[in-house]
């Protein structure tokens, strides 16, 4: 039976929020909130076992917590018999028992799911659990010849507040970085992050997960994860006050007994909206201001939220549908097949990998120096690339792994995310990490039998790519200093390099 002005409330996996804005207005005793666990969003790509895990769990808590409320909640489980897997056709089928009913929905993250939506007639409203608006982004980057974080940064805080006297910064600067991002000592104290003991309902997730996924990426177990608002805000002031004051120092070191060092392992909890980013700021803010931690720390850490986070989903909607086809650089190379098992000589890679298996997590620097640098490197191709990230993250949902992947890490979008490549020789993952000593390669060596191969494919991609990048000066010098090299060593350079990459195959 359908009452006049129904509406049918369709509330999506990242979409986990008590406040979100699908929900405001509606009346419980009028209409009904549908979720849909739907297989084919668990198989767009290989995604880790753990992520399925999080984002099934976190909705069956969230179902729960709305039917306290007195929500009436229509929940497809998906290993129900009578769920397609599709979530358009769940959703249609619900509606038809609605008849006259609407559907509403928040806008997805997803530019492909968004579009599906709209032409199944759901009506999407904004998703303002954002700082900045579509509306706003938009407006900023208008007429400018470049997107640069930095500035959009600066506006994010005085749009906020965060660490602002009226218009001017805390400590008279925007940004503590050159205080920040040291190499860690491996006998420093690190903390481990909040770990929470699976409940009833997400061991019956786990269960359910390693029976309909086994070829899913990762290790299943042990999980440790929130699935709660109130476990994620335990996470949060666990960090405060164990990770949050040394953040800012090793923010971009990488210790092989040590995965998580100072990070704060929130980012899934902010994606999936167990977590507000902008409590998540304030509560940092506050800390500094009671005098806990540095400003540094404070200040690079919501910097990442407020202007990372948010300058990367506002370029995401910018430049969708077409961003995804990005490849300016015409990287061409399948990804290796080491990157799903792990299996090479380079430790840095193997480490990364196999932690990644482990823990569907590896910290930014991770992410973007070793993993990135070598698909970079080596030309893989970024639409290979951005799906890899996709699945293997506990944290990756399109909007945010997408421009970080095309844009940050491999420069396949020209200069949209960043004005140059984090393009880096074995020097660099030396200076930052311990994985060089326990490698079968040298870092000191540029070619020959065991020279790091991130020191020949670092000046070959140079070489490669000297005339697009002798015009950037960010870049000109590298291109200056491989010119320098003699006719010999260059040639020896790239036939290490030719050599190496034709080594590469996609069987894992
Ligand atoms: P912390 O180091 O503790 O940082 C604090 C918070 O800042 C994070 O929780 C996150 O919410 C935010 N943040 C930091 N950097 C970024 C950034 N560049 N973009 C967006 N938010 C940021 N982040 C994701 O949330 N999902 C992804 O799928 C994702 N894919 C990435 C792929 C690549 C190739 C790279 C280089 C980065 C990616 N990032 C992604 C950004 C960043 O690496 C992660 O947000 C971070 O590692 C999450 O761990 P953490 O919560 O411990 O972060
Ligand atoms: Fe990685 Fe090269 Fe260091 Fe080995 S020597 S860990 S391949 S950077």
């Amino acid at each position: 039976m359908t009452q006049a002005d129904q509406k049918l409330i369709l509330i999506l996996g990242d979409q986990l929020t008590p406040h979100i804005s699908s929900l405001r207005g509606a009346d419980k005793s009028r209409d009904c909130v549908v979720m849909v666990e739907a297989a084919g969003e668990c198989t767009v790509v290989r995604h880790h076992k753990k992520k399925i895990v999080l984002v099934l769990s976190a909705m069956r808590h969230f179902a729960q917590e709305l039917r306290k409320q007195g929500w009436n909640v229509v929940y497809v489980p998906i290993d129900s018999a009578a769920n397609s897997g599709d979530l358009a056709r769940e959703v249609a089928g619900i509606a038809a028992l609605h008849p006259g009913a609407r559907v509403v929905a928040t806008e997805p993250g997803d530019f492909r799911l968004a579009a599906d939506l709209r032409n199944s007639d759901v009506e999407l409203v904004e998703d303002d659990r954002f700082i900045c608006s579509h509306a706003t982004f938009n407006a900023w980057a208008k007429g400018r010849k470049e997107l640069r974080m930095e500035f959009f940064y600066r506006d994010m805080r005085r749009q906020t507040g965060l660490l602002m006297h009226g218009d001017t910064p805390e400590g008279d600067r925007w940004n503590f970085d050159s205080e920040n991002r040291k190499a860690a000592a491996p006998d420093m104290f690190m903390p481990q992050p909040k770990q929470f003991v699976p409940d009833a309902i997400t061991e019956q997730v786990i269960e359910t997960v390693g029976r309909l996924f086994p070829d899913a990426f990762g290790e299943l177990l042990p999980f440790w994860f929130a699935v709660t608002p109130d476990d994620a805000n335990r996470a949060l002031q666990h960090f405060l006050q164990t990770g949050l004051p040394q953040f800012g120092e090793t923010q971009d070191a990488m210790l092989q007994a040590h995965r998580f060092l100072h990070h704060s392992l929130l980012s899934a909890y902010i994606n999936i909206g167990l977590l507000d980013p902008l409590h998540v700021c304030k509560s940092v803010e506050e800390a500094f201001r009671k005098g806990r931690v540095p400003l540094a720390s404070a200040e690079g850490f919501i910097r990442q939220i407020i202007g990372w986070r948010e300058f990367i989903r506002g370029v995401y909607w910018l430049k969708m549908p077409d961003y995804v086809n990005s490849n300016a650089l015409a990287a061409m190379r399948p990804l290796p097949g080491f990157y799903w098992s792990g299996r090479t000589q380079m430790n840095c890679m193997a480490h990364v990998v196999q932690q990644t298996r482990e823990e569907a997590y590896a910290h930014h620097i991770q992410r973007l120096m070793i993993t990135g640098n070598f698909a970079l490197l080596a030309g893989l191709n970024p639409r290979e690339v951005h799906e890899w990230y996709l699945a293997v993250y506990i944290d990756a949902f399109d909007w945010v792994e997408m421009p970080n992947t095309i844009g940050m890490a491999l420069h396949a979008d020209g200069g949209v995310v960043g004005s140059k490549p984090y393009a880096a020789s074995g020097n660099y993952i030396h200076r930052m990490s311990d994985y060089c000593g326990a490698c079968t390669y040298d870092v000191k060596q540029r070619t020959g039998d065991k020279a790091c191969p991130f020191n020949a494919l670092y000046w070959d991609f140079i070489a490669r790519h000297a005339e697009r990048f002798k015009r950037n000066p960010r870049m000109a010098q590298a291109c200056r200093s491989f010119e320098r090299f003699d006719e010999a060593e260059q040639k020896r350079i790239r036939t290490q390099a030719k050599a190496f990459l034709e080594s590469l195959t996609s069987e894992y």
